[in-house]
């Protein structure tokens, strides 16, 4: 069984219980415009060209057999909708390697046997026993739910912490598939408090949202705050109320990433937000963290 991932993060405080090891998978169900991974939405990732680290010496340009890349005036131009992801150009350019993400060409979507990537987050897995364990996050995590089950048999055969995110919009089965092995959920509500989301999300979320309330293991309700977008008092509410049915007590305040636009600009995809303004100010964000501590339920802002 082959897992799909766009990144590893080595050690992040903010997606989970304590220290966390964090595999981001490939693919998502939604299209959230404040999503700041726009280049994990489909099954993969187009090529990400950062322009930073590119000393123009046209090798990329030579090799690509697909005329993908070009210069006008001095100015690095990406035809991405033609690249066949062969990886040439990256074999091919002085700053850039296969198995990194850092250079100036990288196709971050990669994929390996579940067995290999436990043994390669195992190390610092063993390190973090004690203080975390393993998130899985995405995209949607749990489109890929066999392979999910089974790093995460491997991380509780362990002893392992372990953590699943997701948008809590795909059907029941998924959920019900690896609940036995997650010791805490990550959820999103977006399925309940956005104006624009289909009738059949709105009903698979609240189906979701009655199976968790029935379950043992921590959830925390993850609430990006996205000015013009989910902001407003009915949607406080809606998230309220919806976290009432559910008996979630905990949920983490997640302020527009200011760094949101960056891999909009690498891989080429148009954003509808503007980061700045999306970015909702001390006072709104206290506001919002009063109103759900007097609604009785625990608060923490991430940032
Ligand atoms: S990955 Fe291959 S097809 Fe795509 S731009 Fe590079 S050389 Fe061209
Ligand atoms: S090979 Fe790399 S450094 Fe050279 S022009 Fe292409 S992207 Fe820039």
């Amino acid at each position: 069984m082959r897992i799909k991932y766009f990144d590893i993060g080595w050690l992040s405080r903010t997606d989970g219980p304590g220290n966390r090891t964090v595999l981001f998978l490939q693919e998502c169900n939604l299209r959230c415009p404040w999503c700041h991974s726009p280049h994990s939405r489909e099954v993969e990732s187009p090529i990400l060209f950062n322009e930073v680290r590119c000393i123009n010496c046209h090798n990329c340009m030579e090799i690509c057999i697909q005329n993908v890349h070009s210069f006008r005036n001095g100015i690095h131009m990406v035809q991405r909708k033609n690249c066949i992801k062969c990886g040439r150009c990256i074999e091919a350019c002085p700053t850039s390697r296969l198995d990194t993400n850092s250079g100036a060409l990288f196709l971050p979507t990669r994929s390996m046997e579940v067995s290999d990537m436990f043994s390669l987050l195992r190390p610092q897995l063993e390190v973090l026993k004690t203080s975390g364990g393993l998130t899985v996050s995405g995209g949607e995590a749990l489109l890929q739910k066999e392979a999910v089950m089974e790093i995460l048999k491997l991380c509780k055969s362990r002893n392992i912490h372990t953590a699943v995110e997701t948008s809590l919009t795909l059907p029941e089965e998924y959920y019900d598939s690896v609940s036995e092995y997650v010791d805490c959920w990550l959820i999103g509500l977006r399925g309940t408090y956005l104006n624009n989301i289909s009738d059949k999300i709105k009903s698979t979320t609240m189906n979701n949202v009655r199976y968790f309330s029935r379950l043992d293991s921590e959830v925390v309700v993850r609430f990006p705050v996205i000015k013009n977008y989910t902001m407003s008092e009915i949607q406080l509410s809606r998230i309220a109320e919806t976290m009432c049915i559910g008996a979630f007590n905990n949920i983490e305040i997640l302020p527009c990433n200011k760094s949101m636009e960056h891999y909009y600009k690498l891989s080429g995809i148009t954003s509808e937000i503007n980061a700045e303004d999306a970015f909702p100010d001390a006072y709104e964000i206290k506001c919002i963290v009063s109103f759900f501590k007097a609604k009785g339920f625990n608060v923490k802002v991430i940032s």
